[in-house]
C-alpha cells in the first residue's frame, strides 16, 4: 500500500483524552479513532492487525474442531428472562422497540442464543460432541471504559461453545482448549508474560481459568507461583493463600490484564433451555457445557502496552499491519523514485506485505519519526546514499544494514514461515 493514498494520517500529538498508552499509541499513529468512550472505529492499519490476531485465533479454534458460526447481536428479552440474566448481568445494553414494545438486549455475550440454537439440531449422545465459535461484536455498558482497547463498551470476542455428554468428555477438551490457548498468545507475542491463572468456577465448578498477560497497564491482581509457573487471581487468594497446585505460600503479586477465560458451563446455560439428549439406553440427560472467550481488542491493546517504546508501537511480526515500510527519502530525486517503485512492485510480487512511504510532501524525519511511530518490524530506506542497496533496520534493534535487494526479499520470506516467536 502506498502511504501517499491511504486516507489516515499519523497525528503529532497523543490524544488529550485518552490516559491509556495503548490508545494514546494507536490513535496517535492512526490505527484506531476514538467515536465515543469505550468505542473505537478500526482503521486501514488497525484493522490488518485486527484481522492478523483473528486469523491466528481462527485457525486454533478449526484445528480444535470448532465450527465457525455468526449469530446475531440482536436479542430477545425472553432467552434472557429464561437465564435470570435479564436482572442478574450487571452491564447489560436494554432497549425498547419504538413500535412494538418489545424488549431487547445488545448481546454481551451469546450462551442464551447458543445453547437454544444448538437444541434445534442436537438430539442424540450420537450428535455428541459439538463445538461451534464465533468472532464477534459485543456490547457491554461498563462503568468505566478509560483503557482503550482494553476495555470497551462495544468489542470483539471470539467465544467458543462446547457441548458434551459428560464432564468427563468436558474435562478433556477444556485442557485441549487450555492448550490452544497458549499456542495463540505465544503466537502474538505474550506467551512468556501469560499465566494460567486460576479463578472462581462460580456455582458449578471449584474453578475456572482465566490467561493474565503480566503488565503495569493491568486492572487485575495476580498472584504467581514461580515454582509452577501459574497464577491464581484475587477472589482465589481470598479464599486460600497458596498455589492450587503444590501449596506454596511465596506468591509474587503482579498486575495484569485478562486476555481470555475458559469456563466449564456443565447445565448452567442447558438446563433452563431444557436442552437434553438420549443416552445410548434413550434416557435424557442434560448436555454439559463449556464456553471459552478471548478478547481480540482486549488482545491488541495489550500486545501495544507491552511492545513499545518512547518512540512509538514496536509490532512483533506476527500481528504487525506490514512487514515491511519502505521510505523513499528525497523521492523528488528522480533516480530514488524510479528505483523506490521498483522495489516496491518486486516486494509485492514477492508476496511482501509492504508500506511505501512515497509522500513527495514529507521530510525524510517525518518519514523516519511515522516509521518509528507504526512500528512496522523492517524499515527499508532508499535515499541518495543508498545506490541500488537498501538501508535495512529493524524497529526493535538499532543497527543498520546495507543489503541487496534480491537477499532482502529472500531473507524476508524465510520469516514469513516463522510462527511462534519465543
Ligand atoms: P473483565 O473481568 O475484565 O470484565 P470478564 O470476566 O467480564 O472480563 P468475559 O465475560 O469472560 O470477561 O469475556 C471473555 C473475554 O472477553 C475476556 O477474557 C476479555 O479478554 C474480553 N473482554 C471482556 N470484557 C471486555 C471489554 N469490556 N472490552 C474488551 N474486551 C473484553
Ligand atoms: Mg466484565
Amino acid at each position: 500500500m502506498r502511504q501517499s493514498e491511504l486516507f489516515t494520517k499519523t497525528k503529532r500529538e497523543a490524544p488529550k483524552d485518552e490516559e491509556a498508552i495503548n490508545a494514546r499509541l494507536l490513535i496517535k499513529a492512526g490505527f484506531i479513532d476514538k467515536t465515543m468512550a469505550g468505542v473505537y472505529t478500526f482503521l486501514p492499519l488497525g484493522w490488518r492487525v485486527f484481522k492478523k490476531i483473528e486469523n491466528i485465533i481462527r485457525e486454533e479454534m478449526e484445528a480444535l474442531g470448532g465450527q465457525e458460526i455468526l449469530m446475531p447481536s440482536l436479542h430477545p428479552k425472553t432467552n434472557w428472562e429464561q437465564t435470570g440474566r435479564w436482572e442478574a448481568y450487571d452491564s447489560l445494553f436494554k432497549f425498547t422497540s419504538f413500535y412494538s414494545k418489545i424488549d431487547y438486549v445488545l448481546g454481551p455475550t451469546h450462551e442464551e442464543i447458543v445453547s437454544p440454537l444448538l437444541a434445534k439440531f442436537v438430539f442424540s449422545y450420537k450428535d455428541l460432541p459439538k463445538y461451534v465459535f464465533q468472532i464477534q461484536n459485543k456490547f457491554r455498558d461498563e462503568k468505566r471504559a478509560k483503557s482503550g482497547l482494553l476495555r470497551g463498551r462495544e468489542f470483539f470476542m471470539k467465544d467458543l461453545y462446547s457441548f458434551h455428554r459428560d464432564e468427563n468428555d468436558l474435562d478433556k477438551y477444556y485442557e485441549k482448549v487450555g492448550k490452544s490457548y497458549e499456542k495463540i498468545f505465544k503466537s502474538v507475542g505474550l506467551g512468556k508474560l501469560t499465566y494460567l491463572t486460576f479463578a472462581s468456577g462460580g456455582t458449578f465448578s471449584k474453578y475456572s481459568h482465566e490467561f493474565q498477560t503480566l503488565t503495569p497497564a493491568g486492572e487485575d491482581i495476580i498472584y504467581i507461583c514461580d515454582k509452577c509457573k501459574i497464577a491464581i487471581n484475587k477472589e482465589i487468594i481470598e479464599e486460600q493463600n497458596n498455589c492450587p497446585q503444590c501449596g506454596n505460600k511465596n506468591l509474587r503479586e503482579e498486575k495484569a490484564i485478562e486476555v481470555g477465560n475458559i469456563f466449564k458451563l456443565k447445565t448452567k446455560y442447558s438446563a433452563p433451555f431444557n436442552f437434553k439428549y438420549k443416552n445410548e439406553k434413550g434416557e435424557l440427560n442434560d448436555v454439559i457445557m463449556g464456553c471459552y472467550g478471548i478478547g481480540l481488542n482486549r488482545l491488541m491493546g495489550t500486545v501495544v502496552e507491552i511492545y513499545h517504546d518512547e518512540k512509538g508501537i514496536v509490532w512483533p511480526e506476527a500481528v504487525a499491519p506490514f512487514k515491511v515500510h519502505l521510505l523513499s527519502v528525497k523521492c523528488q530525486v528522480s533516480g530514488v523514485r524510479k528505483f523506490a517503485d521498483k522495489v516496491y512492485n518486486s516486494l509485492q510480487k514477492n508476496g511482501v506485505e509492504v508500506l511505501y512511504d512515497d509522500r513527495e510532501d514529507a521530510s525524510a524525519g517525518e518519514k523516519f519519526s511515522d516509521a518509528d511511530l507504526i512500528g512496522i518490524p523492517y524499515r527499508a530506506v532508499i535515499s541518495e546514499k543508498t545506490g541500488n542497496k537498501l538501508e535495512i533496520k529493524k524497529r526493535s534493534e538499532k543497527k543498520v544494514n546495507l543489503t541487496g535487494v534480491k537477499e532482502f526479499i529472500k531473507y524476508i520470506r524465510t520469516t514469513n514461515k516463522l510462527r511462534y516467536y519465543e
